[in-house]
């Protein structure tokens, strides 16, 4: 049973009286049909709408079983058989899940039974989500690009433009749901789930005679080519939400996100810590001994110069300021250099001889000489 019916007045629909015959009936849906058919208003939203209020009402009004029920159950719920969620105001809900589903138009057009035409438009859905990815150059991760993703979607469908029917036929209201689009399935036991109708897929009509572009669904896939802005500072396997890039909503509602995943190549001199660009630089025995100012290379911008003081030892990491990745507070992170002592693998005779000659001079006695201490 469904729910919805009680709050819709199918005659006034149809603009026909409580008492209309099967044929009133049918000649009223036919004209109101062809006055009101998507295909003759293309992209029209309201008249779209207004098509399945109309395909709806005929529905349940051409079928004698269904509109004795629907009599029945009008004349209870006008009567107030319903209880008072109705007109008290704890009664509001948005959706179709079916009870209580109080409307702002039942506020503004007086409550059923009274006058005031009563337009009940399908329930405003959001737009799906999308994932894409992309692989960014380091270079671009730090310093925000924009590149072009190839989506593709499923849009409604430009023959048809959605109903489904080919051209020239009409969409019926989906037997199954009675145009609700969803139907509820036991799932064992007391529970009861809510899902998109299977017979019409949740769009609530069905039809006849399928559209040939589109099969019947009423959706056509397409593929656009997106600009997507990604930010500076991007970290690889981040996931970034672009909002309202995603599918468009219907019926009103906001469109979804695009959430795109980020992979950053990796390069040949930079690394990344957090917002901190690293980076490793070779530094000689003597530099690192006597102290010097070395040039360090920058990811885009001049080379900065550190100071590498007398006495630094292997691994030791300096900081310079401001030459990292952005941060989202638009400030910079810093660069961290850290020195690599080379030990030259193939000395000269003269680089020998000098090594030799520190070797007699030096006075520092057994480095090792520590970690004997206290043993044995
Ligand atoms: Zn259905
Ligand atoms: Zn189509």
């Amino acid at each position: 049973m469904n729910n919805e019916w009680f709050e819709k007045d199918f005659y006034k629909v149809l603009g026909i009286s409580k008492d209309a015959s099967a044929s009133d009936i049918k000649k009223a849906y036919r004209k109101l049909a062809r006055d009101h058919h998507p295909d003759a208003k293309p992209g029209d939203k309201a008249a779209e709408d207004k098509f399945k209020e109309i395909s709806e009402a005929y529905g349940v009004l051409s079928n004698a079983e269904k509109r004795k029920e629907y009599d029945e159950q009008r004349a209870m719920f006008s009567s107030g058989g319903f209880g008072g969620g109705r007109t008290g105001t704890g009664g509001f809900g948005y959706g179709q899940s079916g009870g209580g589903g109080f409307d702002f138009s039942d506020l503004l057009g007086g409550v059923f039974g009274g006058g005031g035409a009563r337009t009940r438009s399908a329930p405003a859905r959001r737009g799906a989500d999308l994932e894409s990815e992309t692989t960014l150059a380091f270079e671009d991760a730090i310093s925000g690009t924009t590149v072009s993703l190839r989506m593709s979607s499923d849009e409604p469908c430009p023959t048809c433009h959605g109903t489904g029917a080919k051209a020239g036929t009409v969409p019926r209201v989906c037997p199954r749901c009675e145009g609700s689009g969803m139907q509820t399935s036991a799932s064992g036991g007391v529970f009861t789930m809510t899902e998109p109708c299977d017979v019409c897929r949740g769009r609530g009509l069905v039809v006849d005679e399928a559209c040939d572009t589109c099969h019947g669904s009423g959706r056509a896939a397409s593929s656009r080519t997106m600009q997507v802005r990604i930010p500076a500072g991007v970290k690889d396997g981040q996931r970034i939400r672009l909002k309202g890039k995603g599918t468009k909503g219907e019926n009103g509602g906001p469109n979804g996100d695009l959430y795109v995943t980020v992979h950053v190549k990796p390069h040949r001199v930079f690394g990344r810590k957090g917002d901190n660009l690293t980076v490793t630089v070779p530094v000689t025995f003597d530099e690192a001994v006597l102290g010097a100012e070395i040039a360090v290379p920058t990811l885009g911008g001049a080379p900065v110069r550190i100071k590498v003081p007398a006495g630094t030892p292997n691994g030791r990491t300096f900081r310079a300021r401001g030459k990292g990745a952005p941060r989202k507070d638009g400030t910079k992170a810093d660069l961290l250099v850290t020195v690599e002592v080379q030990v030259p693998t193939a000395p000269t005779e003269g680089e020998r001889a000098a090594v030799e000659s520190y070797r007699d001079a030096r006075d520092g006695g057994d480095p090792r000489a520590t970690l004997f201490a206290g043993g044995a």
